[in-house]
């Protein structure tokens, strides 16, 4: 057997009781156990390329002679270091857009540029897989929100979209301008010829950490943050994020947010809110 697999080990849970004297004893529970989740998902998560990095190091001592083997190691090393600088990145991420509010310094952020940083970002990946990406109905349309932020959540969903689809397939980015009672919208949608999600696992992949296939995700670099990361910020701009899809054909995700120009106005009508 391989003496360096690296087995799920489940991060040890202190059985804590917590005893409220609240009303709502099942809300606190529920959100306690929502939040001790994520600490026990955050360790295992931190753990396992921690752990596959302690035996590989074990490992490269003792093939020093052996200096075919140090190599293989030493790449091995390199990717479990990857994996764990990417879950930092992203646990950092995640933190940012649940507690910065994203409207302090909210500006119009061309949808062109944002759709050119996202396909940049993927630009290797759909590359050495022969994806072509494609966009389209982005010229003049501008967001009111946090460049960064948008940026983040639209370069999570082309990276999925690349990921997640065989190769010599196609993604496509199109947005356009919709009315809408509160004002007017941008929509994004982000569409590739993937795997697909069945209507089951629709429900929760927006969790944190949740992946439908964890292998697939961990080969392709995933941590299980994005899409949350996406929810949360397009929650936090006001608008939504939605997922349509068919198994085995391909999935579409769509993004609304504020229009610059229609938030804008908005803000003008009631300066108060401002
Ligand atoms: P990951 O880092 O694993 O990609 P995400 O939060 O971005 O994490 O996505 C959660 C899960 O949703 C993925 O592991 C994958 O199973 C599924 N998923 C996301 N985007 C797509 C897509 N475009 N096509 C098929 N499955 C997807």
């Amino acid at each position: 057997g391989d003496a360096l697999a690296v087995s799920a080990r489940v991060a040890p849970l202190g059985s804590r009781l917590v005893l409220l004297l609240v009303e709502d004893l099942t809300e606190a529970r529920r959100i306690e156990a929502v939040r001790r989740d994520f600490v026990a998902n955050v360790s295992h998560e931190l753990k396992t390329p921690v752990g596959a990095l302690s035996l590989l190091s074990e490992a490269v001592m003792d093939a020093s002679d052996d200096p075919e083997a140090v190599e293989r190691f030493a790449g091995r090393m390199q990717i479990e270091a990857t994996r764990l600088t990417s879950l930092v990145q992203e646990l950092i991420d995640l933190s940012r857009v649940q507690n910065d509010d994203p409207l302090e310094d909210a500006e119009p952020v061309r949808v062109d540029e944002l759709v050119a940083e996202a396909m940049d970002r993927c630009r290797h990946a759909a590359g050495t897989k022969q994806i072509t990406m494609a966009a389209g109905g982005t010229a003049d349309v501008s967001i009111w929100g946090n460049r960064g932020q948008l940026a983040a959540a639209l370069g999570n969903l082309v990276e999925n979209a690349v990921n997640y689809s065989p190769a010599r397939t196609r993604v496509g980015i199109a947005a356009r301008r919709v009315s809408a009672p509160g004002g007017d919208l941008i929509e994004i949608a982000v569409t590739d010829q993937g795997i697909g999600i069945s209507d089951k696992d629709k429900e929760r992949i927006f969790e944190r950490f949740y992946r439908v296939d964890p292998a697939r995700s961990r080969a392709t670099g995933g941590t299980g943050l994005g899409l949350a990361i996406v929810k949360h910020v397009a929650a936090s701009h006001g608008g939504e994020v939605t997922v349509w899809s068919s198994e085995g054909q391909g999935s579409t995700f769509t993004l609304r947010l504020p229009e610059a120009g229609a938030a804008r106005d908005r803000a003008q009508q009631h300066p108060d809110l401002d």
